[in-house]
């Protein structure tokens, strides 16, 4: 069976495909079809992009679909920048930039806690079969500490461990990561269908 993730993110596809490792399913993503147009993520829920992506690239490519969608909300900011993580400073803005801001807004404050939360969605062409989510708590940094990862991963500290994101391989953030958590949760509900097809 083939399924398709829908990012033209690197790293995420990475991180996708190997917690898919194992099923014998078939795994394509977006950076195989460059000259596709991206799905316009205008929902104002992390939930609701989620969903837009996967149903309409599974009804458009007729496959199987895989999607996710993430926020960074941070309490002292009541939940900014949240499902608009990417354009906090701005359209077009860069990941330094969205740290950048995030390090002056927060400066000086005492509540720093913060989390990344992710929703997957799954999709047939006839529709949305399911959504799981992962959430990691943590605490948004005073400075930037490390520079490995991307996004917002050198300002935040996960309370499970006592490195920032971006101080850890990609190996270590996979196994605690928001993105990975929400991958494993979809997993069960992608097996049922997958065994639910093949006894069709
Ligand atoms: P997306 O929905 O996965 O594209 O994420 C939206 C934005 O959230 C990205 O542009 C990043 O700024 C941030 N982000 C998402 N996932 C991560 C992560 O794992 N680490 C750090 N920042 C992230």
């Amino acid at each position: 069976m083939k399924i398709l993730i829908a990012s033209r993110n690197k790293d995420k596809v990475e991180e996708i495909k190997e917690n898919l490792h194992g099923l014998n399913l078939q795994i394509v993503s977006a950076l195989d079809f460059p000259d596709l147009p991206d799905v316009v993520e205008d929902k104002d829920t992390i939930a609701g992009n989620a969903i837009k992506k996967a149903v309409q690239c599974a009804e458009f490519f007729g496959l199987l679909t895989i999607a996710d969608d993430t926020g960074f909300f941070v309490e002292q900011l009541n939940g900014e920048p949240g499902v608009y993580a990417a354009r906090y400073a701005g359209e077009n803005c860069s990941y330094a930039d969205n740290r950048k801001k995030m390090l002056k807004a927060m400066k000086g404050k005492t509540n720093r806690k913060a989390e990344f939360r992710t929703v997957v969605a799954f999709a047939s062409p006839d529709g949305l079969i399911g959504t799981s989510e992962g959430i990691v708590h943590g605490q948004v940094t005073e400075k930037e500490i490390g520079n490995l990862g991307f996004g917002y991963d050198p300002i935040f500290l996960a309370d499970e461990t006592v490195k920032t994101f971006g101080e850890m391989t990609k190996e270590e953030k996979h196994k605690i990561s928001h993105r990975s958590k929400a991958i494993r949760k979809i997993i069960p509900v992608l097996k049922k269908y997958v065994r639910n097809s093949n006894n069709r």
